[in-house]
């Protein structure tokens, strides 16, 4: 039997923690496997992020539609967390201190439902973007998570500690570059690169879904009562990404290929009906995807 059940901090810290999302951590348990949806807090993004190529009466409609405010975006951040046996898996490792003052709250939503950063044997990261992977050093240069033995994808790390890659991103995402290589370095002798497909533990499966940047990778966890994906931003919100998979979101470092992924992931994960955690999906990020028409439409647990 599936059990969900939320994580709510008191009401005082919530709020100021979580004015978005507010409630820490979202938990379903499938037998002897739990996973759960644990809070960084939110972006504060604007909307030409996301919405750009669309014309102002698209967004009017769609904004009416989705409840998106005209001046700021605030897509939650939802790290998954996988407790298996005597594992406790994180997937990605949060904004950290440095990226943006809404987001790098996942130490006080691990504290909510007590767990120290001591005790994550494994952090699995997507993809290197700043509000998945800063948060793995602290203000000192320190591993936040001491004792977790970090893995990501071969390709994604390979692109992101190349000296290269400063100089070929783009103005705007050129501290993203600079950021990755030092929150990356560190880890160089330690780190494990996984390939599409590669097993990472048992049950536990790497799945290359490249496009919002060039390696990044989806986790497809099996357990005996059903499967969840772990899929970072490959569908990078609730609303453009689910009504027009195909749309080419300047969110992604190359849009066509991130479009063609999306549209491959949606069209999966709604026959599946495989639950899915979402990074930036709304609320807890835990739920399914539904197919309605040539659209998708995303249902929280
Ligand atoms: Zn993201």
């Amino acid at each position: 039997m599936k059990l969900t059940r939320r994580i709510f901090l008191g009401a005082a810290s919530a709020a100021a923690l979580f004015p978005v999302r507010s409630f820490a951590a979202t938990q379903i348990d499938f037998g002897d496997v739990a996973i759960t949806s644990v809070s960084d807090g939110h972006l504060s993004l604007p909307p030409a992020f996301a919405l750009t190529g669309l014309s102002p009466e698209e967004i009017a409609d769609l904004s009416a539609r989705h409840n998106l405010p005209a001046d700021l975006h605030k897509p939650p951040c939802n790290l998954t967390l996988l407790w298996q046996g005597e594992r406790l898996v994180l997937f990605d490792a949060g904004a950290g201190p440095d990226f943006m003052g809404s987001a790098g709250k996942v130490s006080a939503s691990l504290e909510a439902i007590g767990v120290s950063p001591e005790e994550i044997t494994d952090l699995v990261i997507t993809h290197a973007h700043p509000d998945h992977i800063w948060g793995l050093l602290d203000d000192f240069d320190e591993p936040v998570f001491p004792n977790a033995a970090l893995a990501m994808g071969a390709r994604e790390f390979a692109y992101w500690t190349d000296p290269g890659t400063a100089a070929t991103i783009g103005v705007e995402r050129e501290s993203f570059a600079a950021g990755a290589m030092r929150r990356l370095k560190p880890f160089a002798d330690s780190i494990r690169l996984l390939q599409d497909g590669e097993e990472l533990m048992p049950g536990v499966s790497a799945r290359l879904t490249a496009g919002h940047t060039p390696g990044h990778m989806s986790y497809e966890i099996a357990t005996p009562e059903g499967r969840l994906w772990v899929i970072g931003d490959a569908i990078g919100n609730g609303h453009i990404a689910l009504e027009r998979p195909e749309f080419e979101s300047s969110s992604d470092q190359d849009p066509p290929l991130g479009a063609r992924t999306r549209s491959a992931l949606l069209k999966a994960l709604a026959a599946s009906g495989d639950a899915v955690i979402g990074y930036h999906l709304p609320g807890s990020g835990l739920g399914r995807i539904r197919a309605e028409g040539a659209a998708f439409r995303f249902e929280e647990i």
